[in-house]
Formats: structure tokens, C-alpha cells, sequence
């Protein structure tokens, strides 16, 4: 049978007709009837060029509703979608386009001249130019095609996209996920966060993060509801754009975004029925101004590019500030204590995931495949936490970024929370650096509101006064600000390094 992922949106959008898909940056819209249409000719373009079933499609393309359709066109044509941020430059996408052996890969002029080595030799049909209105000479050709004709068949286990891992934590990692991954994770979230066909997205992310691409997406498009498609993350056409919108996805800074803008207030966000947060964690402080500023309790959720959402604050019952929620549909969730035994509830451990939703494995590293699946099945996502009572999940840190100091873990969060409640101080980071007595230290570095005398005295006598004294920093630093990677995630291993050499 065929388990093309895009069979389920065909039938979605043939059901929807004439009722509008998606409007653009610019007001133009697009019905569902538009979108059958263009993903067919999109979908035949490629086959002409050459593209066959289980090829990459690789893109590093400036969002545009063009962008997202030629997406759609590569899963219909039984293809893999390869989206590659569009900060990346040439010495990464050498990486990229050398691991993923793309047949074609859309980019603008510069980045195909930037990268003329790298797509000779790696790139099958060579490059095809997508400029920033979404015009693309490959996609224009006239040919003769089907709009309601079936995807291309494909198994439910061959994998319908690629995407690159955001590289916080090393070199990224290329996720294989399924077309019977799509399915699920596009499933439940449709059901999980209620949309209906009288819903409308507003969509500010970008389209190279599976956030952008397909979380958000994919609930549109199953609901036959509509998505209002910005360029990128403007407060002002925000809160232009919020009153005609009924659900809003996000980061946590286009949340902080918002706040800073003395214009964001309940009238802006009257006709709207849910705000969600994912990708890094949201400030309980964000949860709780927004919560005063406009009635609404954002919706955190956690997800990775390695099982799209994993958990989900429900939309019914209690949202827990601080918490990223219960396993969503079709995902289970256990936490691994360090000597493998299920942890206690409060206990902090490993978190691991099963499920319909997790990916095949990583392309081109059955090795780190292999290291990051235990015996039983379980991905292990390299990420602290603990659950409740109640079975929802709080996020401590990356296991990566756990501190070890006298023999004692310290998770970086904890520490932070306490830290970012000391006047002055905008956001923290807190690590572990090697220390001849401690093994490690912790050290907090911190980004200032303003000019703030004897900081370090006030952070350490904060923490003093709130946590065990294992877990208060031996030394405060202050940066202008933090090192973050294309997604905007803070890189810690960055800090770790330059402040390597702070107590030797
Ligand atoms: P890499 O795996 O290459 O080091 P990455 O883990 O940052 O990069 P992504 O898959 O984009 O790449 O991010 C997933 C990670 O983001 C999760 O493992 C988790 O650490 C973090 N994350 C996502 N949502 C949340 C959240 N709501 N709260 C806290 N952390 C979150
Ligand atoms: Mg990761």
C-alpha cells in the first residue's frame, strides 16, 4: 500500500477545494486547489529533471510560499526533502551537500557561486537557482501534470525528509525521518492542540527547522485550515497580522519579542485560542508577564529533530509553567537514572523516547545510530529530566552540559533559574569547567540589563542564600552576550572552551 505522507494532505486538500491554503508575505493567497496544482507541476519538474524516488532534494532557500510548495512536490514525487539553513556558509555546506549526495540543490545565485566546488562534486544535476521571491527558472517549465494525482509509492519506513540536527551539541547529525514518522507526529499534533478547518497559523518561522517546516505545517494542512506565512519574525507585522489568527507557534525570543512591544496586549491577541513554544526552553518569567499581559498560558512543548514533538503541555487540562508537558500521542517517555534502573518521580535522569514518531536513525552514521538507541528500542535524546506525579516532564539540561564538581551533578538549569532572578542580570549560563580540585567548577556567565557594580558578589551570595553550596559558582563572568548557534541556541561547549582555562 502506498504510505506516502503527501496522500494524506491530497486528500485533505481535495476535500478543501476552493478554501484558502496559505496567504503569503505579500497578501497573496493560494487555495488548496492552488496547492494540488503547483505541487504537481513542482513534483513533475523534478521527475524531468531527473529526480527519482529516494533521491535528495537539498535547499537552502529564502522562505517564501514557493519554497514551502516545492517541499510539498518533493514528497510527491517520492523524493527527500534536505532543508539546510540559509545562515549556513560555504565551509558547512561543503559538509552537507558531501553527507547528503543530493540530486539538486536550490540556492540563491551567491550561494551557488559560493559553493560552485562543493555542488560540482557532490550535487548530481548541480545547483537550481530560487531567488528571494521564489522564482525558479526549473520549477517555471511548463509541463503537463495531474493535480489530484496520487504521490509517488512509497513505503511507510523509506524516508520522505532529512534535516540536519541544529549542531549545539557537535557537528549536525542528518535525522531520517519516515513518511510514517510525518504521519504520526502530524496526527496527533492535529488532534493534541484541536485544530479544525476554521483555524488560522500564524507562521513566522523559518522553513529550514522541522519546527517551521512540518510541525507547524502539517496541522494546517491534515485540518484543511489556513496559514498566514510571514518572511520572518516582525513584531510590528505580527501584531498587524495576530488579530486575524487563531493559533500562534513560536521560540521563546519571538515571545520575549512581543513582551518588549508596549503595543502587545489583549485586543492584539482577542481572536487567538493558542500560543505554543518549543525549540529551547521558554522563561518562567516569559510564561508568567505573558500570562498577565493577555489571559493566555503559552503552551510549552519539547520536541528534536530526531522524533519532531515528543511531549506537549495538554490543551485541555493543567498547563504547568516550567514543564514541557505529557508524551503525545503515540510517544512514550522514560527517564533512565545513571545506573540504568527507571528513575524515581522527582529523580533526575536520562530521557528516552519510543514510538511511531521516532526517527529511522541518522543518514551515513549507523555508528552513532547504533550509540544512541539502547538494546530495547529506546532513542536516548541526550536531554535531563525528571517527571511528576502526574507524569508531566520537567527539562533539566542536555546531559552534555551536566556538571560534575566534588563528585557531585549539578544541572545547569537549577542554577540559572536562581541567576536570572538577581536584578540586573538578563539571562545565564551556567557550566562546568575543569578545576584541579573539584574536577570540575561551576561558573556562571551572565548577560547584563544594565551596568550592575560587584555582580559576581551579588550572583554568588544569591545562589549562597537558595542552593547547596556544591552547586554555587566559583566564578561569575559577564559577557555581552551569549554565543548562539544559526538556530539561536546558546553553545555552551563554546563558553566551555573559552573560559577553559580559568582556574589553572
Ligand atoms: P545537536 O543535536 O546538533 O547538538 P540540537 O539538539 O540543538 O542540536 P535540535 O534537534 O534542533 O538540535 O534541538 C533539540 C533540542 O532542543 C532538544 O534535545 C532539547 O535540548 C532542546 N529543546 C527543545 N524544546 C525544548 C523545550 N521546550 N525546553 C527545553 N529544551 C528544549
Ligand atoms: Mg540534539
Amino acid at each position: 500500500m502506498n504510505k506516502n505522507f503527501f496522500n494524506r494532505i491530497l486528500e485533505s486538500a481535495i476535500q478543501a477545494g476552493a478554501k484558502p491554503f496559505l496567504e503569503g508575505p505579500s497578501g497573496e493567497e493560494y487555495s488548496y486547489n492552488d496547492l494540488l496544482e503547483i505541487t504537481a507541476k513542482f513534483a513533475e519538474n523534478l521527475r524531468q529533471l531527473g529526480v527519482q524516488p529516494g533521491d535528495r532534494v537539498a535547499a537552502q532557500i529564502h522562505k517564501s510560499p514557493q519554497g514551502f510548495f516545492l517541499y510539498l512536490a518533493t514528497l510527491r514525487a517520492g523524493a527527500i526533502f534536505v532543508p539546510l539553513n540559509t545562515a549556513y556558509k560555504a565551509r558547512e555546506i561543503e559538509y552537507f551537500l558531501s553527507d547528503s549526495k543530493p540530486a539538486v540543490f536550490f540556492c540563491s545565485e551567491v550561494s551557488a557561486k559560493e559553493n560552485q566546488e562543493a555542488i560540482e562534486a557532490h550535487v548530481k544535476f548541480g545547483s537550481a537557482l530560487f531567488d528571494e521571491a521564489g522564482h525558479c527558472a526549473l520549477l517555471s517549465a511548463e509541463v503537463a501534470c495531474e493535480p489530484n494525482a496520487a504521490a509517488v509509492e512509497r513505503a511507510g519506513s523509506d524516508v520522505a525528509i532529512i534535516i540536519y540536527t541544529s549542531g549545539t551539541t557537535g557537528q549536525p547529525k542528518g535525522a531520517m525521518l519516515t513518511h510514517d514518522n510525518l504521519a504520526s507526529n502530524g496526527q496527533s499534533l492535529t488532534e493534541g492542540w484541536k485544530f479544525t478547518s476554521s483555524d488560522v497559523l500564524l507562521h513566522a518561522l523559518p522553513i529550514f527547522h522541522a519546527h517551521g517546516l512540518f510541525i507547524s505545517t502539517h496541522c494546517v494542512l491534515l485540518s484543511q485550515s489556513k496559514v498566514i506565512f510571514l518572511e520572518k519574525f516582525d513584531a510590528g507585522v505580527v501584531l498587524e497580522k495576530l488579530p486575524e489568527s487563531t493559533v500562534m507557534m513560536g521560540v521563546p525570543t519571538f515571545y520575549t519579542r512581543l513582551l518588549a512591544d508596549p503595543d502587545f496586549n489583549k485586543d492584539v491577541t482577542r481572536s487567538v485560542r493558542l500560543f505554543i513554544s518549543g525549540s529551547a526552553p521558554l522563561l518562567e518569567e516569559s510564561s508568567q508577564q505573558f500570562l498577565e499581559r493577555t489571559g493566555h498560558v503559552i503552551l510549552e512543548r519539547y520536541g528534536m529533530t530526531e522524533s519532531a514533538i515528543i511531549t506537549s503541555n495538554p490543551y485541555d487540562k493543567e498547563r504547568k509553567i516550567g514543564s514541557v508537558g505529557l508524551p503525545i500521542e503515540g510517544v512514550e517517555v522514560r527517564v533512565t537514572a545513571e545506573d540504568g534502573s527507571a528513575a524515581k518521580i522527582g529523580e533526575v535522569g536520562g530521557i528516552e523516547i519510543k514510538g511511531p514518531a521516532v526517527m529511522k536513525g541518522y543518514w551515513n552514521k549507523p555508528e552513532k545510530t547504533a550509540e544512541e538507541f539502547t538494546g530495547d528500542g529506546w532513542f536516548k535524546t541526550g536531554d535531563l529530566g525528571r517527571l511528576d506525579d502526574e507524569g508531566y516532564l520537567f527539562i533539566v539540561g542536555r546531559g552534555k552540559d551536566l556538571v560534575i564538581s566534588g563528585g557531585y551533578n549539578v544541572y545547569p538549569k537549577e542554577v540559572e533559574l536562581v541567576i536570572d532572578t538577581a536584578p540586573g542580570v538578563k539571562e545565564s549560563a551556567v557550566i562546568g569547567v575543569s578545576h584541579p580540585d573539584f574536577g570540575e567548577a561551576v561558573v556562571a556567565v551572565v548577560v547584563l540589563d544594565a551596568p550592575s557594580e560587584q555582580i559576581s558578589d551579588k550572583v554568588i551570595s544569591l545562589c549562597k542564600e537558595n542552593l547547596a553550596s556544591y552547586k554555587v559558582p566559583k566564578a561569575v563572568k559577564v559577557v555581552d552576550e551569549l554565543p548562539r548557534n544559526a538556530m539561536g541556541k546558546v553553545v555552551k561547549a563554546q563558553l566551555r572552551t573559552d573560559n577553559a582555562k580559568l582556574f589553572k
